[in-house]
């Protein structure tokens, strides 16, 4: 426990102590801390990825990276485990979407298809959905070949020593196919301009790098595979030619950047200009007290499942304090 003191262990007037929205490792976290701090938080876990709570892990094979799992664990399973333990802890789950929010005025009110739920605290944990290009073997490819995470799945063995391809021209893109030279054998990115939107530092590394090949007036339109159903290449277009050519290339990763889930916000808590959720430096307060973000919706920079964790936790944590200062 963080606090000293108590906060309210059970909320009077039909009023919940905290509502966490997501299930997510940030929401999950949130949960835990919360549960463990005797807050009996209410969640609404969301089935918007793949139809089931769990979040953007729920789509990926091997985590190599969360702390704790030395052998790697599949995404599926580390997001049971955080279910189980906060379910343990007495988070009460409902497998269901928020549908709308209003804190604009205090109890806040949640509502799903099912209910209303008031609350004295939000902790909003929605995450963020990596921009698809919607090529036509895309859902085949997810997670065997095609990949929005540089950082976790470029050192699988799937990519590590192969040729690669990186579709963006921003800073996304450029940082993704940086990154990637440390495992690939070469890597091509894919930009559908003549020219980079990227930083100037950024297109310096990048065009410095003789790993790296930079294709412009280049368009990505579908994966390829061998006669075993492996990714074997990339079919591209030039833009001004309207030519189509095969790129020899195990992996492909979208660099084309991220939309944070922060609908149900938009015109109550402030946003920045791509609809993060904007939080206090260091914090997880929100515009608006009482209503704290977690995890990918309020993070355009890291979005990493350890990075979420933990801000779920400083949400939860902050909420105790929250509460206590109301009390
Ligand atoms: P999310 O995991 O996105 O979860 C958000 C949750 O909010 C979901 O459960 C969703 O259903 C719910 N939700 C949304 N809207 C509503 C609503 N209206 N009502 C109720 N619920 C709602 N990171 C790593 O550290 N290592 C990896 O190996 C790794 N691999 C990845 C592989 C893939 C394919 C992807 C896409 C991402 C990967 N990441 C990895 C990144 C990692 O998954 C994210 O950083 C992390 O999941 C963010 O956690 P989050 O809790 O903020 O949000």
């Amino acid at each position: 426990r963080a606090s000293s003191e108590s906060p309210p262990s059970s909320p009077g007037n039909g009023v919940e102590n905290v509502v966490i929205i997501g299930s997510g490792p940030a929401g999950y976290t949130a949960a835990i801390y919360a549960a463990r701090a005797n807050l009996k938080p209410v969640v609404f876990e969301g089935y918007q990825v793949g139809g089931v709570p769990g979040g953007q892990l729920m789509t990926t094979t091997e985590v190599e990276n969360f702390p704790g799992f030395p052998d790697g664990i599949t995404g599926p399973d580390l997001m049971d485990r955080m279910r189980k333990q906060a379910e343990r802890w007495g988070a009460e789950l409902f497998q269901e979407d928020v549908e709308s929010i209003d804190v604009k005025k205090s109890p806040f009110t949640i509502r799903s298809s099912e209910r209303e739920v008031k609350c004295h605290s939000l902790i909003y944990a929605t995450g963020a959905t990596a921009k698809r290009l919607g090529l036509p073997r895309e859902d085949e490819f997810w997670s065997r070949g095609i990949s929005a995470c540089a950082i976790c799945d470029g050192a699988s063995p799937l990519f590590k020593g192969q040729v690669l391809a990186v579709v963006g021209g921003g800073d996304t893109a450029t940082e993704e196919a940086l990154y990637l030279t440390k495992y690939a054998r070469h890597v091509h990115l894919l930009v559908r301009r003549d020219q980079l939107r990227a930083s100037k530092a950024m297109q310096d590394r990048v065009f410095n790098n003789p790993n790296i090949t930079v294709h412009f007036n280049t368009e990505t339109m579908d994966v390829v595979s061998n006669t075993k159903g492996q990714m074997s290449g990339i079919l591209v277009q030039k833009v001004d030619t309207g030519e189509e050519s095969v790129l020899d290339a195990k992996g492909l990763f979208y660099g084309i950047g991220h939309s944070p889930n922060s609908q149900l916000l938009e015109g109550q808590v402030e946003l920045d200009k791509s609809g993060y959720v904007l939080v206090e430096e260091g914090s997880s307060k929100t515009s608006v007290e009482g209503v704290f973000a977690a995890g990918d919706v309020q993070d355009h920079e890291w979005r990493q499942a350890v990075t979420a964790a933990g801000s779920g936790c400083i949400a939860a944590l902050s909420v105790e304090r929250y509460l206590v200062s109301k009390d």
